[in-house]
Protein backbone atom coordinates (compact mmCIF):
# COMPACT_ATOMS: atom_id res chain seq x y z
CA UNK A 1 0.00 0.00 0.00
CA UNK A 2 1.70 3.11 -1.18
CA UNK A 3 -1.36 5.48 -1.05
CA UNK A 4 0.01 9.01 0.76
CA UNK A 5 -1.29 9.38 3.89
CA UNK A 6 -4.72 11.81 4.72
CA UNK A 7 -4.87 13.66 8.04
CA UNK A 8 -7.94 11.46 9.85
CA UNK A 9 -8.99 7.91 9.89
CA UNK A 10 -11.02 6.70 7.02
CA UNK A 11 -12.58 3.79 9.67
CA UNK A 12 -15.00 6.37 12.48
CA UNK A 13 -15.31 2.92 14.16
CA UNK A 14 -11.42 3.14 15.42
CA UNK A 15 -12.03 6.98 16.45
CA UNK A 16 -14.28 5.62 18.97
CA UNK A 17 -11.71 3.26 20.26
CA UNK A 18 -9.05 5.91 21.26
CA UNK A 19 -11.21 8.47 23.10
CA UNK A 20 -9.09 12.62 23.23
CA UNK A 21 -5.94 10.99 20.93
CA UNK A 22 -7.53 10.75 17.42
CA UNK A 23 -10.24 13.43 16.94
CA UNK A 24 -10.45 14.46 12.96
CA UNK A 25 -7.46 17.05 12.13
CA UNK A 26 -5.12 15.19 14.35
CA UNK A 27 -2.18 14.71 12.35
CA UNK A 28 -0.91 11.32 14.14
CA UNK A 29 -4.72 9.95 13.45
CA UNK A 30 -3.66 8.96 10.05
CA UNK A 31 -4.74 6.36 7.37
CA UNK A 32 -6.68 3.18 9.46
CA UNK A 33 -6.44 -0.46 7.41
CA UNK A 34 -8.26 -3.49 9.02
CA UNK A 35 -7.63 -7.24 7.74
CA UNK A 36 -10.87 -7.16 6.14
CA UNK A 37 -10.23 -3.80 4.01
CA UNK A 38 -6.99 -5.62 3.34
CA UNK A 39 -9.33 -9.06 1.95
CA UNK A 40 -8.40 -11.58 4.61
CA UNK A 41 -11.84 -12.58 5.96
CA UNK A 42 -11.23 -14.63 9.20
CA UNK A 43 -12.23 -17.85 9.31
CA UNK A 44 -15.30 -18.33 11.51
CA UNK A 45 -16.58 -21.77 13.38
CA UNK A 46 -19.97 -23.20 13.52
CA UNK A 47 -21.34 -20.68 15.66
CA UNK A 48 -20.37 -17.67 14.34
CA UNK A 49 -17.17 -17.21 16.58
CA UNK A 50 -13.52 -16.70 15.36
CA UNK A 51 -12.07 -20.22 14.40
CA UNK A 52 -9.40 -21.49 16.86
CA UNK A 53 -8.52 -25.08 17.48
CA UNK A 54 -7.71 -25.75 20.93
CA UNK A 55 -7.57 -29.33 20.37
CA UNK A 56 -4.58 -31.29 19.23
CA UNK A 57 -6.23 -33.33 15.93
CA UNK A 58 -5.51 -36.94 16.81
CA UNK A 59 -2.97 -38.64 15.29
CA UNK A 60 -0.32 -41.95 15.67
CA UNK A 61 1.84 -40.08 19.81
CA UNK A 62 5.34 -39.89 19.13
CA UNK A 63 7.17 -42.93 20.78
CA UNK A 64 8.02 -41.95 24.63
CA UNK A 65 11.35 -40.84 25.93
CA UNK A 66 13.67 -40.05 28.35
CA UNK A 67 12.47 -36.54 28.75
CA UNK A 68 9.08 -37.12 28.52
CA UNK A 69 9.30 -38.73 32.10
CA UNK A 70 10.08 -37.44 35.29
CA UNK A 71 13.51 -38.45 37.15
CA UNK A 72 11.43 -41.12 39.15
CA UNK A 73 10.03 -42.33 35.78
CA UNK A 74 13.05 -42.80 34.42
CA UNK A 75 14.16 -44.38 36.95
CA UNK A 76 11.38 -47.13 36.73
CA UNK A 77 11.52 -47.65 33.26
CA UNK A 78 15.31 -48.54 33.36
CA UNK A 79 14.56 -51.27 35.65
CA UNK A 80 11.39 -52.00 33.05
CA UNK A 81 14.15 -52.26 30.23
CA UNK A 82 16.10 -54.82 32.78
CA UNK A 83 19.14 -52.85 33.64
CA UNK A 84 19.36 -51.44 37.40
CA UNK A 85 18.00 -47.83 37.70
CA UNK A 86 21.11 -46.02 38.54
CA UNK A 87 21.65 -46.14 34.94
CA UNK A 88 19.13 -43.35 34.04
CA UNK A 89 21.31 -41.18 35.79
CA UNK A 90 24.12 -42.38 32.80
CA UNK A 91 22.15 -41.76 30.07
CA UNK A 92 20.46 -38.80 31.26
CA UNK A 93 24.43 -37.47 31.53
CA UNK A 94 24.72 -38.89 27.96
CA UNK A 95 21.84 -37.26 26.61
CA UNK A 96 21.56 -33.60 28.37
CA UNK A 97 24.87 -33.36 28.82
CA UNK A 98 27.21 -34.80 25.73
CA UNK A 99 23.89 -34.10 23.91
CA UNK A 100 24.34 -38.28 22.35
CA UNK A 101 21.98 -40.64 21.32
CA UNK A 102 24.20 -42.93 20.16
CA UNK A 103 24.39 -46.52 21.56
CA UNK A 104 27.85 -46.65 20.61
CA UNK A 105 29.34 -42.99 22.00
CA UNK A 106 27.65 -44.81 25.33
CA UNK A 107 30.82 -47.00 26.93
CA UNK A 108 30.41 -46.71 30.21
CA UNK A 109 27.25 -48.58 29.79
CA UNK A 110 27.61 -52.81 30.08
CA UNK A 111 27.62 -53.83 25.89
CA UNK A 112 24.83 -56.13 26.67
CA UNK A 113 21.41 -54.45 26.65
CA UNK A 114 22.97 -51.21 25.88
CA UNK A 115 21.63 -50.78 22.27
CA UNK A 116 17.94 -52.22 23.80
CA UNK A 117 18.12 -49.98 26.60
CA UNK A 118 19.53 -47.07 24.14
CA UNK A 119 16.40 -47.50 21.72
CA UNK A 120 14.06 -48.17 24.72
CA UNK A 121 14.98 -44.61 26.07
CA UNK A 122 15.96 -41.96 23.40
CA UNK A 123 14.03 -43.04 20.10
CA UNK A 124 14.76 -41.34 17.16
CA UNK A 125 11.86 -38.04 17.68
CA UNK A 126 13.24 -35.44 14.70
CA UNK A 127 15.03 -36.12 11.48
CA UNK A 128 16.77 -33.25 9.92
CA UNK A 129 15.22 -32.34 6.25
CA UNK A 130 17.29 -29.19 6.19
CA UNK A 131 19.42 -27.08 7.37
CA UNK A 132 19.56 -22.87 5.65
CA UNK A 133 22.15 -20.26 6.87
CA UNK A 134 22.38 -17.06 7.27
CA UNK A 135 24.16 -14.07 8.95
CA UNK A 136 27.67 -15.50 8.05
CA UNK A 137 26.39 -18.86 9.60
CA UNK A 138 25.89 -17.26 12.77
CA UNK A 139 21.50 -17.85 12.46
CA UNK A 140 20.57 -21.66 10.91
CA UNK A 141 17.51 -22.87 10.28
CA UNK A 142 16.44 -26.13 11.20
CA UNK A 143 13.58 -28.44 9.45
CA UNK A 144 12.53 -30.86 11.37
CA UNK A 145 10.70 -34.68 10.13
CA UNK A 146 8.96 -36.01 12.83
CA UNK A 147 8.02 -39.64 13.13
CA UNK A 148 4.54 -39.19 11.51
CA UNK A 149 6.09 -36.38 8.81
CA UNK A 150 4.86 -33.56 10.69
CA UNK A 151 7.72 -30.86 9.61
CA UNK A 152 8.69 -28.14 12.25
CA UNK A 153 11.46 -25.54 12.28
CA UNK A 154 13.53 -24.10 14.74
CA UNK A 155 16.46 -21.38 14.26
CA UNK A 156 19.35 -20.77 16.36
CA UNK A 157 20.99 -17.69 16.78
CA UNK A 158 24.29 -16.43 17.61
CA UNK A 159 24.55 -12.98 19.12
CA UNK A 160 27.38 -11.42 21.30
CA UNK A 161 27.40 -13.26 24.76
CA UNK A 162 24.51 -15.58 24.13
CA UNK A 163 22.96 -17.84 21.89
CA UNK A 164 19.60 -18.42 21.49
CA UNK A 165 17.11 -21.12 19.66
CA UNK A 166 13.38 -20.48 18.69
CA UNK A 167 11.42 -23.61 19.25
CA UNK A 168 8.59 -24.91 18.14
CA UNK A 169 5.71 -25.93 20.13
CA UNK A 170 2.88 -27.34 18.01
CA UNK A 171 3.27 -28.67 14.30
CA UNK A 172 1.41 -25.54 12.56
CA UNK A 173 -0.90 -23.50 14.56
CA UNK A 174 -4.19 -23.29 15.71
CA UNK A 175 -4.94 -19.18 16.70
CA UNK A 176 -5.63 -18.18 12.97
CA UNK A 177 -3.84 -14.55 13.27
CA UNK A 178 -3.82 -13.17 9.65
CA UNK A 179 -0.16 -11.94 9.70
CA UNK A 180 1.38 -14.98 10.93
CA UNK A 181 2.46 -17.63 8.31
CA UNK A 182 2.10 -20.37 10.72
CA UNK A 183 -1.25 -19.16 11.83
CA UNK A 184 -2.41 -19.36 8.47
CA UNK A 185 -2.04 -22.83 7.79
CA UNK A 186 -3.68 -24.45 10.70
CA UNK A 187 -2.77 -26.96 13.61
CA UNK A 188 -1.40 -29.96 12.51
CA UNK A 189 -0.85 -31.53 16.03
CA UNK A 190 0.74 -30.72 19.67
CA UNK A 191 4.37 -31.69 20.15
CA UNK A 192 5.76 -33.92 22.83
CA UNK A 193 7.82 -32.19 25.50
CA UNK A 194 10.90 -34.40 23.93
CA UNK A 195 10.27 -33.51 20.40
CA UNK A 196 10.69 -29.93 22.33
CA UNK A 197 13.54 -30.86 24.57
CA UNK A 198 15.76 -32.45 21.56
CA UNK A 199 15.58 -29.41 19.53
CA UNK A 200 17.55 -28.06 22.23
CA UNK A 201 19.50 -30.94 22.21
CA UNK A 202 20.06 -30.91 18.92
CA UNK A 203 21.12 -27.33 18.65
CA UNK A 204 23.51 -27.96 21.35
CA UNK A 205 25.16 -30.98 19.81
CA UNK A 206 25.64 -28.27 16.33
CA UNK A 207 27.27 -26.19 18.72
CA UNK A 208 29.25 -28.76 20.19
CA UNK A 209 30.67 -29.87 17.02
CA UNK A 210 31.40 -26.06 15.62
CA UNK A 211 28.71 -25.79 13.27
CA UNK A 212 27.49 -22.67 14.58
CA UNK A 213 29.47 -19.55 13.27
CA UNK A 214 32.67 -19.31 11.69
CA UNK A 215 34.10 -22.93 12.70
CA UNK A 216 37.83 -21.24 11.93
CA UNK A 217 36.86 -18.84 15.20
CA UNK A 218 37.93 -20.83 18.51
CA UNK A 219 35.39 -20.46 21.69
CA UNK A 220 33.31 -23.10 20.57
CA UNK A 221 34.48 -25.32 23.71
CA UNK A 222 31.80 -25.48 25.85
CA UNK A 223 29.58 -23.26 24.63
CA UNK A 224 25.86 -23.65 24.43
CA UNK A 225 22.44 -22.50 23.26
CA UNK A 226 21.92 -19.98 26.58
CA UNK A 227 18.04 -18.33 25.55
CA UNK A 228 15.30 -20.46 24.60
CA UNK A 229 12.46 -18.48 22.74
CA UNK A 230 9.28 -20.19 22.53
CA UNK A 231 8.71 -18.07 19.58
CA UNK A 232 8.51 -20.50 16.56
CA UNK A 233 5.56 -22.76 15.38
CA UNK A 234 2.55 -23.12 17.52
CA UNK A 235 0.78 -21.21 20.86
CA UNK A 236 2.73 -22.75 23.64
CA UNK A 237 0.12 -22.11 26.39
CA UNK A 238 -2.15 -24.43 23.91
CA UNK A 239 -0.03 -27.37 24.91
CA UNK A 240 0.30 -26.32 28.55
CA UNK A 241 1.37 -29.91 30.03
CA UNK A 242 4.19 -30.63 27.06
CA UNK A 243 5.60 -27.31 27.21
CA UNK A 244 5.49 -27.45 30.98
CA UNK A 245 7.77 -30.53 31.07
CA UNK A 246 9.80 -29.62 28.51
CA UNK A 247 10.58 -26.57 30.66
CA UNK A 248 11.41 -28.25 33.39
CA UNK A 249 13.66 -30.88 32.25
CA UNK A 250 15.11 -27.67 30.47
CA UNK A 251 15.99 -25.71 34.00
CA UNK A 252 16.86 -29.24 35.51
CA UNK A 253 19.93 -28.70 36.97
CA UNK A 254 20.67 -32.53 38.19
CA UNK A 255 18.66 -34.25 35.83
CA UNK A 256 17.75 -31.92 32.51
CA UNK A 257 20.02 -30.02 30.33
CA UNK A 258 20.30 -27.16 33.35
CA UNK A 259 19.61 -23.78 32.04
CA UNK A 260 18.62 -20.91 33.86
CA UNK A 261 14.66 -20.30 34.20
CA UNK A 262 15.23 -16.33 33.59
CA UNK A 263 16.91 -17.17 30.32
CA UNK A 264 13.58 -19.04 28.95
CA UNK A 265 10.69 -17.06 26.85
CA UNK A 266 6.99 -17.99 26.77
CA UNK A 267 5.38 -16.16 24.67
CA UNK A 268 1.16 -16.53 23.95
CA UNK A 269 -1.26 -14.94 21.86
CA UNK A 270 -3.19 -14.50 25.29
CA UNK A 271 -4.68 -17.44 26.67
CA UNK A 272 -5.30 -15.95 30.16
CA UNK A 273 -6.60 -19.03 32.35
CA UNK A 274 -3.11 -20.67 30.47
CA UNK A 275 -1.08 -17.34 31.97
CA UNK A 276 -2.46 -17.83 35.37
CA UNK A 277 -2.07 -21.53 35.51
CA UNK A 278 2.23 -20.31 34.21
CA UNK A 279 1.77 -17.72 37.41
CA UNK A 280 1.41 -20.67 39.95
CA UNK A 281 4.00 -22.83 38.79
CA UNK A 282 7.50 -22.40 40.83
CA UNK A 283 9.53 -21.48 37.36
CA UNK A 284 10.24 -18.05 36.92
CA UNK A 285 10.32 -18.11 33.48
CA UNK A 286 10.07 -15.09 30.97
CA UNK A 287 6.78 -14.06 29.77
CA UNK A 288 6.07 -12.06 27.01
CA UNK A 289 2.44 -11.29 25.70
CA UNK A 290 1.82 -10.94 21.93
CA UNK A 291 -0.26 -8.10 22.04
CA UNK A 292 -0.19 -6.36 18.52
CA UNK A 293 -3.08 -3.83 19.27
CA UNK A 294 -4.25 -1.84 22.43
CA UNK A 295 -7.70 -1.72 21.60
CA UNK A 296 -10.11 -4.81 21.29
CA UNK A 297 -11.91 -3.41 18.56
CA UNK A 298 -8.55 -3.94 15.83
CA UNK A 299 -6.62 -6.76 18.16
CA UNK A 300 -10.49 -9.28 17.36
CA UNK A 301 -9.49 -9.22 13.93
CA UNK A 302 -5.48 -9.46 14.55
CA UNK A 303 -5.64 -11.76 17.19
CA UNK A 304 -8.54 -13.88 16.96
CA UNK A 305 -8.49 -15.32 20.68
CA UNK A 306 -9.22 -11.50 21.85
CA UNK A 307 -12.99 -12.81 21.27
CA UNK A 308 -12.28 -14.79 24.17
CA UNK A 309 -9.68 -12.92 26.36
CA UNK A 310 -9.99 -9.26 25.76
CA UNK A 311 -7.19 -6.49 25.87
CA UNK A 312 -7.66 -5.58 29.61
CA UNK A 313 -7.92 -9.52 30.75
CA UNK A 314 -4.46 -10.40 29.17
CA UNK A 315 -2.98 -7.19 30.73
CA UNK A 316 -4.18 -7.94 33.81
CA UNK A 317 -2.55 -11.15 33.86
CA UNK A 318 0.29 -10.33 32.61
CA UNK A 319 0.28 -7.87 35.50
CA UNK A 320 -0.12 -10.73 37.61
CA UNK A 321 2.59 -13.09 36.23
CA UNK A 322 4.75 -10.02 37.65
CA UNK A 323 3.67 -9.97 40.75
CA UNK A 324 4.18 -13.00 42.02
CA UNK A 325 7.08 -13.96 39.56
CA UNK A 326 9.24 -10.66 40.20
CA UNK A 327 9.85 -11.25 36.59
CA UNK A 328 9.65 -8.18 33.91
CA UNK A 329 6.87 -8.76 31.41
CA UNK A 330 7.33 -8.06 27.25
CA UNK A 331 4.43 -6.96 25.33
CA UNK A 332 5.23 -8.37 21.66
CA UNK A 333 4.17 -5.45 19.01
CA UNK A 334 4.50 -6.24 15.59
CA UNK A 335 4.60 -2.87 13.54
CA UNK A 336 2.09 -3.17 10.71
CA UNK A 337 1.83 -0.04 8.19
CA UNK A 338 -1.07 1.98 8.87
CA UNK A 339 -2.71 -1.00 10.52
CA UNK A 340 -1.76 -1.00 13.90
CA UNK A 341 1.40 1.59 14.10
CA UNK A 342 -0.91 5.12 14.80
CA UNK A 343 0.85 7.46 17.33
CA UNK A 344 -2.66 7.45 19.40
CA UNK A 345 -2.19 3.54 19.44
CA UNK A 346 1.28 4.03 21.20
CA UNK A 347 -0.33 6.87 23.96
CA UNK A 348 -3.13 4.47 24.77
CA UNK A 349 -1.01 1.11 25.18
CA UNK A 350 1.22 3.42 27.38
CA UNK A 351 -1.55 4.80 29.33
CA UNK A 352 -2.89 1.05 29.73
CA UNK A 353 0.68 -0.21 31.09
CA UNK A 354 0.88 2.49 32.94
CA UNK A 355 -3.01 2.13 34.74
CA UNK A 356 -1.51 -1.04 35.87
CA UNK A 357 2.03 0.93 37.67
CA UNK A 358 5.05 1.13 36.90
CA UNK A 359 8.45 -0.89 36.12
CA UNK A 360 6.85 -4.19 35.32
CA UNK A 361 6.93 -4.26 31.48
CA UNK A 362 9.01 -3.26 28.53
CA UNK A 363 7.67 -3.22 24.94
CA UNK A 364 9.19 -4.89 22.03
CA UNK A 365 7.83 -3.74 19.10
CA UNK A 366 8.79 -5.73 15.62
CA UNK A 367 8.75 -4.96 12.26
CA UNK A 368 6.39 -7.20 10.51
CA UNK A 369 8.15 -9.88 8.57
CA UNK A 370 6.66 -10.60 5.09
CA UNK A 371 5.19 -13.80 4.99
CA UNK A 372 3.37 -15.01 1.56
CA UNK A 373 0.07 -14.23 -0.53
CA UNK A 374 0.42 -11.30 2.80
CA UNK A 375 0.08 -7.82 1.45
CA UNK A 376 0.97 -5.84 4.73
CA UNK A 377 4.18 -4.28 5.15
CA UNK A 378 5.93 -2.88 8.00
CA UNK A 379 5.63 0.38 8.99
CA UNK A 380 7.62 3.46 7.84
CA UNK A 381 10.97 3.58 9.58
CA UNK A 382 9.94 7.16 11.05
CA UNK A 383 6.37 5.83 12.30
CA UNK A 384 8.57 3.29 13.92
CA UNK A 385 10.79 5.21 15.04
CA UNK A 386 7.92 7.88 16.62
CA UNK A 387 5.77 4.55 18.28
CA UNK A 388 8.85 3.72 19.91
CA UNK A 389 9.50 7.34 21.00
CA UNK A 390 6.00 8.13 22.41
CA UNK A 391 6.38 4.99 24.53
CA UNK A 392 9.98 5.40 26.02
CA UNK A 393 8.55 9.40 27.01
CA UNK A 394 5.60 7.85 29.12
CA UNK A 395 8.25 6.11 31.04
CA UNK A 396 7.60 2.55 29.33
CA UNK A 397 10.99 0.85 28.20
CA UNK A 398 10.60 0.23 24.56
CA UNK A 399 13.26 -1.26 22.59
CA UNK A 400 12.53 -2.37 18.69
CA UNK A 401 13.41 -5.99 18.10
CA UNK A 402 16.32 -6.87 15.72
CA UNK A 403 14.53 -10.00 14.07
CA UNK A 404 16.91 -12.32 12.42
CA UNK A 405 16.83 -14.84 9.78
CA UNK A 406 14.31 -13.24 6.98
CA UNK A 407 16.37 -14.44 4.35
CA UNK A 408 15.66 -17.83 5.24
CA UNK A 409 12.15 -17.18 6.22
CA UNK A 410 13.37 -18.12 9.34
CA UNK A 411 11.84 -14.65 11.00
CA UNK A 412 9.09 -14.63 13.81
CA UNK A 413 6.05 -15.24 11.78
CA UNK A 414 7.81 -16.81 9.09
CA UNK A 415 7.82 -20.59 10.24
CA UNK A 416 5.28 -22.44 8.00
CA UNK A 417 6.38 -25.43 6.05
CA UNK A 418 6.04 -25.07 2.36
CA UNK A 419 5.28 -27.06 -0.77
CA UNK A 420 9.02 -26.79 -1.54
CA UNK A 421 9.67 -28.21 2.23
CA UNK A 422 7.42 -30.81 1.55
CA UNK A 423 9.17 -32.13 -0.89
CA UNK A 424 12.59 -32.01 0.35
CA UNK A 425 11.11 -34.39 3.34
CA UNK A 426 9.93 -36.82 1.04
CA UNK A 427 13.04 -38.25 -0.20
CA UNK A 428 14.05 -38.40 3.58
CA UNK A 429 13.11 -41.22 5.56
CA UNK A 430 10.97 -40.56 8.83
CA UNK A 431 13.51 -42.33 11.94
N1 LIG B 1 2.04 -18.30 19.45
C1 LIG B 1 2.98 -17.55 20.20
C2 LIG B 1 4.42 -17.74 19.81
C3 LIG B 1 4.78 -17.81 18.35
S1 LIG B 1 5.00 -16.36 17.40
C4 LIG B 1 2.64 -16.08 20.15
O1 LIG B 1 1.84 -15.68 19.33
O2 LIG B 1 3.15 -15.33 20.97
C5 LIG B 1 6.25 -15.36 18.09
C6 LIG B 1 6.00 -13.88 17.87
O3 LIG B 1 6.09 -13.54 16.45
C7 LIG B 1 4.62 -13.44 18.30
O4 LIG B 1 4.69 -12.22 18.99
C8 LIG B 1 3.92 -13.25 16.97
O5 LIG B 1 2.82 -12.42 17.07
C9 LIG B 1 5.03 -12.68 16.14
N2 LIG B 1 4.76 -12.70 14.70
C10 LIG B 1 3.92 -13.51 14.03
N3 LIG B 1 3.93 -13.21 12.72
C11 LIG B 1 4.80 -12.20 12.56
C12 LIG B 1 5.26 -11.47 11.44
N4 LIG B 1 4.82 -11.75 10.21
N5 LIG B 1 6.17 -10.50 11.65
C13 LIG B 1 6.62 -10.24 12.90
N6 LIG B 1 6.25 -10.89 13.98
C14 LIG B 1 5.34 -11.86 13.83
Amino acid sequence: MTESTPARPTDTAVRRTGPGRSEPGRSEAGRQVRPATEGWSQKKDAEGRPMLQFASPKRGKPPVHLADLTPEQRVEKVKELGMPGFRAKQIEKHYFRHFTSDAAEMTDLPAAGRDELIAGLLPPLLTEVRRLETDRGDTIKFLWKLHDGALVESVLMRYTGRITLCVSSQAGCGMNCPFCATGQAGLTRNMSAAEIVEQVVRANRLIADGGLGDPRKVGHEGERVTNIVFMGMGEPLANYARVMQAVRTMVDKDHGIGMSARGITVSTVGLVPAIQKLTKEDIPVTFALSLHAPDDQLRDELIPVNSRWKVDEALDAARAYFDTTGRRVSIEYALIKDMNDHAWRADLLAEKLNARGKGWVHVNPIPLNPTPGSIWTSSEPDVQNEFVRRLNEAGIPTTLRDTRGKEIDGACGQLVATEDDQRAADTVPTA
